[in-house]
């Protein structure tokens, strides 16, 4: 891990060009640039010791998208009796080694067939079934019924089954008792099927964690007012917050900040009542690029504070001690918040949080982590490149069935907001290329 020891003062504030003096803040060491590689794993070893907020019992579906706080288990097999998986003949696959085989049809199991409606079978004999039904005892396959012919209570058939061919084991899924959902797991439509079909209506899951999101700039107004020539709409306060939901977070917007540091230092402070806070812009060179400044202040230990990727080179990533309270049983009390000084351009503001916030977030919701995981697709058309930095640049991927082929998507610089709402992905170029031509595979992370 990198620790800063030195305190250095800003140049800015040393010449006195800024009204603004830093005190005995200690600013980051101008060398806490990481590589891509280094800096995913640094968020993601401190990620590994965060734990959610505390736990709360949810109805079934209100608990989509949180996080499962306990283990759910089989109440019974899956499934619970030798289910049919077609329908047809219920039949001793021994009966079929002659073929075409004749065979008396001594009944019928449908579906929701309680037990006693359940025809036993001998030797010989075969039970019309129904997809779902509960197959009979002695019966150890199920023929489908395009491979047969009936005649009144006869039926002929055209084609051998294997033992066990067609129908499902009782038990086979999953045994009564059997953890059937780990705790971690992010809900999606599936774990509420599993939840549902164990007969579980409510759920524990982990209170989402709440992420304070601050937009900084002076020329940054909200969506509410009617901006000057000179200024900017707030996009990012409304990306981010976007983005936290979809990570499983509870966002929390605070107002602009202006940059000026009486009224940024008001509003970090704010942000740091939550669970995680996001900065975006002001973390750039600029001499009104105060967020570093002003983070310093509240004994910030800053463990990047750029990355050798673009769009997204300048992005800080730290932590302030917090002394909230005394640990409960019922929630883990930090001893750290952390923080993300996001780069102001849109474009960056999203990237830098897909690539690095996400992971420090969703350890705040009690998911199990999750590697970044790329794919890879057919370049569509040749790209010439340089910057020495590894990039992640809008693209939009396309192609049909297997054959996916990536395209950069047109756009001007990562202020361009406009162009990435058209993207669906972003395509990963090495810093080492200035050519790549059209037909190469290149890992692409979606978005
Ligand atoms: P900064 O990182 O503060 O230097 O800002 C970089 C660029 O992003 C500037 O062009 C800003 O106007 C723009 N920008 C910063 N914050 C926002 C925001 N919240 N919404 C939209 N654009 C922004
Ligand atoms: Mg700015």
């Amino acid at each position: 891990m990198l620790n800063v020891n030195h305190i250095r003062l800003p140049a800015e504030a040393i010449e006195g060009q800024l009204s603004y003096d830093s005190g005995m803040a200690a600013l980051p060491e101008p060398s806490l640039i990481l590589s891509f590689e280094e800096a995913r794993h640094m968020v993601e070893s401190h990620a590994s010791g965060l734990h959610p907020r505390g736990k709360e019992l949810l109805e079934l579906l209100e608990a989509l998208g949180y996080v499962l706080a306990e283990p759910v288990l089989a109440d019974r097999n899956f499934p619970p009796f030798p289910r049919a998986m077609r329908d047809g003949y219920a039949v001793q696959a021994a009966d079929l080694c002659q073929l075409p085989a004749r065979l008396e049809v001594i009944g019928e199991i449908k579906a929701g067939a309680a037990q006693d409606d359940i025809h036993a079978l001998t030797q010989g004999q075969a039970v019309a079934i129904m997809t779902g039904a509960p197959a009979p005892p002695a019966a150890d396959a199920v023929v489908m019924v395009e491979h047969t012919s009936r005649t009144g209570d006869q039926v002929q058939v055209m084609k051998a089954v294997r033992t066990g061919e067609n129908i499902v084991p009782a038990g086979s899924e999953a045994k009564r008792g059997e953890r059937l959902l780990s705790p971690g797991l992010r809900l999606d439509y599936a774990g509420i099927a599993v939840a549902a079909s164990a007969g579980r209506s409510r759920l524990l899951v982990y209170r989402k964690p709440q992420v304070a999101i601050l937009a900084t700039g002076d020329e940054i107004v909200d969506i509410d007012v009617p901006p000057a020539a000179h200024q900017i709409r707030n996009s990012n306060t409304y990306s981010l917050a976007a983005q936290v939901q979809a990570a499983g977070g509870d966002p929390v917007l605070l107002p602009i900040a202006p940059d000026e540091p009486e009224r940024l230092r008001e509003l970090i402070a704010e942000g740091f009542e939550a669970d995680l806070l996001l900065l975006a812009g002001g973390v750039s060179m600029g001499k009104y690029d105060l967020v570093e400044q002003v983070l310093a202040e509240f004994q910030a230990e800053f463990f990047f504070t750029s990355v050798q990727i673009q769009p997204g080179k300048p992005i800080v990533f730290g932590r302030i001690p917090s002394d909230r309270g005394r640990p409960s049983s019922e929630a883990v009390v930090p001893d750290h918040i952390y923080f993300f000084g996001l780069p102001g351009n849109p474009v960056s503001t999203m990237v830098t949080f897909e690539l690095f916030a996400r992971p420090l977030l969703e350890a705040l919701t009690g998911a199990t982590p999750q590697n970044l995981i790329f794919l890879n697709a057919r370049l569509k058309s040749e790209i010439k490149i340089k910057s020495g930095l590894k990039r992640f640049l809008p693209a939009t991927l396309s192609g049909e069935f297997e054959h996916a082929e990536v395209e950069l998507t047109q756009w001007h610089g990562s202020g361009d907001v406009v162009s990435i709402a058209r993207a669906n992905c972003y395509v990963v170029l090495p810093p080492d290329r200035d050519r790549i031509p059209a037909g190469e595979w290149l890992p692409v992370l979606m978005r």
